[in-house]
Formats: C-alpha cells, sequence, structure tokens
C-alpha cells in the first residue's frame, strides 16, 4: 500500500479504506512547542503529514498545500506508542 517511486525518498498514503478511523483535525495555533517530526509522509503530494513527538506526547500534523498558501491542522495529542500506531493506520489507509 505504500508506493515508492523513483524519485519520492517519503512513502505515500494508501487510499483510505471504506471503514476508516476519522481523526479529529483541528486547526494549528501555531504555538511554540518542543516537538519535532520524526516522520513525514511525501511532499509530491498536496497533503503532507507529518509524526511530531515531544515531552512524552505525540501528534500527527496535516499541512494542505494551497495555491501559494498552505494551511496546517493538527490531530488530538496521544502518548507516543497509540500516535505511532495511528500513524501507521494513518499510512495504509486504516485512518485518515
Ligand atoms: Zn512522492
Amino acid at each position: 500500500m505504500i508506493g515508492l517511486d523513483e524519485t519520492c525518498l517519503s512513502p505515500h498514503l494508501g487510499p483510505a479504506q471504506r471503514d476508516h478511523t476519522r481523526l479529529d483535525w483541528r486547526a494549528s495555533y501555531g504555538m511554540p512547542e518542543r516537538v519535532r517530526p520524526v516522520a513525514w509522509t511525501c511532499a509530491c503530494r498536496a497533503t503532507v503529514y507529518e509524526l511530531c513527538e515531544g515531552g512524552g506526547q505525540g501528534f500527527i500534523r496535516r499541512i494542505t498545500q494551497l495555491d501559494g498558501d498552505h494551511r496546517v491542522d493538527e490531530s488530538h495529542r496521544w502518548s507516543i506508542t497509540e500516535t505511532r500506531a495511528i500513524w501507521t493506520a494513518l499510512l495504509s489507509g486504516r485512518a485518515r
């Protein structure tokens, strides 16, 4: 489900499955946080997802690239373990 083509180094999301879990996205407040992206999807797609971790918690950041602009949304915060499980589900189309 996760494809890599000749020019892309990061994973692409698989198509969302019909019964996929719908994550609750909210606009990022842009607050400075001690978080760092530890994984991300390929920037060749209009929507890029980042797995962010910091302070013992994790969340997923969704960046939607628009014409000359972009919009940033963030998921809930979870434990690192939960966030990594949700990240795997996101990549495989079981969550979006
Ligand atoms: Zn790509």
